[in-house]
């Protein structure tokens, strides 16, 4: 089996917070309970949301914590050449294709099936582009994305299906305004970086199945996948900068710590302990050792 690589892979759009560093630990500590390493890439593809600085912030917050990463961090602003090397390679096989629609288009071919996208929901692309773009510009590339069930065992959540080109379609790999679409670029890097082992939040479990097909596609191994339990705000949805999340307090790391591991299931350090002793103890009582690859 390939020895354990672990990453946490955070979007620089501010600081860490109490429910990121949730993640930022459970994968720190499958790491270190599986004898593995473990990296950190700064995912800063987004860059319109991108807010200057919150790299480096968020790398001094995990330090200040004591999760210090085992390699030097990736930041995939820097990693274009290899997106579309492997954009290139799904064009070349038949399986990406340009799209020339635009959100309305998208709309109104929808209402055109009987098939209205509703409030709030991501509608499945229709596959208006599949077979070609008929004389109109190209704006994005989409996956030509197999019918059929796919299926995985979530290390905490068990086992999970979805039926991607269903629920989904023909999902962005390039988007419009030239960005590398997320999808593309974490399942490249989780590659390139040979990580056998995804722990992240639950907010990002609906993206494991795209990212399984986006895998077979690229002819590239599927690593394993825990997603943790979410720290809610206090109007009961995910906490995040939009709902009041308050960076992480830095003078008292250990606080912080101890909040993170009680909502992974871990009882809080004894007394008196150090950072590495806590994250140590932790490591040691990690509930998800046996379960998965
Ligand atoms: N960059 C993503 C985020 O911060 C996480 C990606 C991942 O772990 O796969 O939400």
């Amino acid at each position: 089996m390939a020895p354990y690589r672990g990453r946490f892979a955070p979007s620089p759009t501010g600081p860490l917070h109490a429910g990121s560093l949730v993640a930022a630990l459970a994968s720190w500590l499958d790491a270190r309970a599986k004898g593995g390493r473990w990296l950190v890439r700064i995912e800063d593809v987004d860059a319109p949301r991108c807010v200057p600085g919150a790299d480096r912030e968020i790398l001094r917050q995990l330090d200040a914590c004591g999760l210090r990463p085992d390699e030097p961090p990736v930041w995939q602003s820097t990693r274009g050449s290899a997106y579309q090397d492997a954009l290139d390679s799904l064009v070349a096989k038949g399986a990406a294709y340009p799209c020339a629609c635009s959100r309305k288009d998208i709309e109104e071919a929808l209402i055109a099936l009987g098939r209205p996208r509703r409030r709030g929901e991501e509608a499945p692309y229709p596959g208006t582009c599949r077979d070609g773009l008929h004389g109109r510009p190209a704006r994005a590339w989409r996956l030509r994305v197999p019918h059929g069930m796919v299926h995985w065992t979530d290390r905490r959540l068990g086992p999970q299906s979805q039926d991607v080109a269903h629920d989904v379609g023909d999902f962005v790999l390039r988007r419009a305004d030239g960005l590398w679409a997320y999808q593309l670029a974490v399942v490249v890097d989780d590659a390139a970086q040979a990580i056998t082992h995804v722990v992240r939040g639950e907010d990002l479990a609906d993206n494991t199945a795209r990212q399984l097909v986006l895998q077979r596609a690229l002819g590239l191994p599927a690593p394993s996948y825990l997603h943790t339990p979410l720290v809610l705000g206090a109007n009961g949805e995910k906490l995040s900068k939009q709902n009041g999340a308050q960076a992480l307090d830095l003078a008292d790391p250990l606080a912080a710590l101890d909040a993170a591991a009680a909502v992974l299931g871990l009882r809080s350090h004894a007394a008196g302990c150090t950072l590495d002793g806590a994250l140590a103890g932790w490591a040691g009582a990690w509930p998800f050792l046996q379960s998965g690859a």
